[in-house]
């Protein structure tokens, strides 16, 4: 195939904008390309969906000008002399300004100057990701492959375009896994030697936490992450994240078994969308104390919302396994009082632990727990405060007691409308709260 059907295999839609651009480059009296990943996929044959443009002239005054005429949506990084644009359509396209990158440290983000296609092409990561199509009529569909992009895409290796690359950009070092584990291609050798000596450094001690936390969240997005954490684990890299965690028996077990866990929650609750990075990470977690928890948080600069989800998993998600195990736990309403004030991800994490077990019987007692939960929580009651207001009951914790208690019996199905609701909230207040408290937390 020549490269000028290359592009064909993009959707006509795309192919006709890349068309338009590259007259628009012209006009201007730029030369415009596509390059990077979309080119790598393209020559592979697989879809892509975003497009990364660069300019060899003003990347950004191009961005403004295709933003205009298109009406797309504009964020420019003037530091980075990059543009990102989303069209009315929802297509993302990445413009930037041909440059070159110098490192005044390693692991710190670098200072770019404009430079010509080659030289942004010799600033990437790996052969594979520098090669590029111009898209100026008259040159439409030409191919730029100086470094033997292709001849490494056929011959499956990851190589990096110099000695120092892992120096100047530790992120690569996640790259490369990226890439080797998602496209199942190898290192090539001198890369795989350049890798292992930079990882066997304390470089990525050096990145930001935002920067780690973007690579090792991409890696665990993955569609394989067991064979990413297998590698990450090989390469000694996990001791990144945390000097004290390792991939043990137990660990690989659970997230061996996550797989499983996810087929079996997407087919059952469709809606309740896991985050996938998040959960291997739980997994990978599991068996780390709080401490250790609590310290890769600080290091990856988890959000707030990742860092609940992360807290949830490990000896929590044992303790609840082994309650939702226990033959006590007979009423759906115990089951929901365990479970209500945890993510989505504990749930799956839980459920995956439970796999690995391989105990038939309390496997299918838990996913019936999970399945009878997920439709429970849904469940309110019809009273409410200011109804119990008007039963007389005096302003305190009384209120969420006793609404907690209509809930329970909600779900457990003793009651099932709003009068059944009142006569036993006329019950409780009747019976007197102190001795209804007393026996609660006697129950407890
Ligand atoms: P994916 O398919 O995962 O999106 P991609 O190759 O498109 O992979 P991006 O992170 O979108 O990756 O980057 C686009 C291009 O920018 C890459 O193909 C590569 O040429 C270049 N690039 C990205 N990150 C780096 C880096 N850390 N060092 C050098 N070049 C990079």
């Amino acid at each position: 195939m020549t490269s000028r059907n290359l592009l064909n295999r993009l959707p006509q839609e795309r192919h006709s904008l890349l068309r338009e651009l590259g007259a628009l480059a012209d006009e201007r009296g730029a030369s415009l390309y596509l390059v990077g990943g979309v080119v790598r996929d393209l020559l592979l044959g697989h879809v892509t969906l975003d497009l990364d443009l660069t300019v060899e002239g003003d990347g950004v005054a191009f961005a403004r000008l295709v933003a205009d005429r298109y009406r797309a949506g504009l964020a420019v990084f003037e530091r980075f002399a990059t543009a990102r644009l989303v069209f009315p359509d929802g297509l993302k396209m990445d413009i930037a300004t041909t440059r070159r990158e110098s490192y005044a440290l390693p692991g710190i983000l670098p200072t770019v100057q404009p430079a010509s296609i080659e030289e942004d092409l010799y600033r990437r990561d790996f052969t594979i990701n520098a090669i590029a199509l111009q898209l100026n009529p008259g040159q439409f569909g030409r191919l730029l492959d100086a470094y033997g992009g292709q001849r490494d895409l056929r011959a499956r290796t990851i190589r990096v375009l110099h000695a120092g690359s892992f120096q100047d950009d530790p992120t690569r070092i996640f790259r490369a896994i990226r890439f080797e584990q998602r496209l199942k291609f190898r290192l090539e050798r001198n890369t795989s030697r350049l890798l292992a000596q930079a990882a066997s450094t304390n470089l990525i001690q050096q990145l930001s936490g935002p920067r780690l936390q973007n690579e090792i969240l991409l890696l665990l997005g993955e569609r394989d992450p067991v064979r990413v954490m297998a590698r990450l684990s090989q390469l000694t890299l996990l001791r990144f994240l945390h000097r004290r965690l390792s991939y043990t028996t137990n660990v690989k077990r659970v997230v061996t078994t996550l797989p499983k866990a996810l087929v079996w929650w997407t087919g059952r609750f469709p809606d309740r969308e896991i985050d996938k990075p998040i959960v291997y990470f739980m997994a990978l977690s599991s068996e780390s104390s709080q401490a250790v928890v609590a310290a890769m948080i600080r290091r990856l600069a988890l959000s707030r919302e990742q860092a609940r989800k992360v807290r949830a998993g490990g000896p929590l998600a044992d303790r609840v396994l082994k309650r939702l195990a226990d033959e006590r736990v007979v009423h759906p309403s115990q089951v929901y009082r365990l479970l209500v004030d945890l993510p989505d991800e504990t749930l799956v994490l839980v459920l995956a632990k439970q796999m690995r077990l391989q105990q038939a019987a309390i496997l299918s007692r838990l996913k019936r727990q999970l399945v009878a939960y997920m439709k429970n929580r849904t469940i309110k009651t019809a009273l409410m405060g200011r109804d119990l207001q008007s039963m007389g009951l005096q302003p305190g914790p009384q209120y969420g007691t006793i609404l907690g208690k209509l809930l329970d019996a909600r779900i457990d199905g003793t009651i099932t409308t709003e009068a059944d609701e009142r006569a036993l909230a006329c019950k409780l207040l009747k019976k007197g709260l102190s001795s209804f408290v007393k026996r609660e937390a006697s129950e407890s």
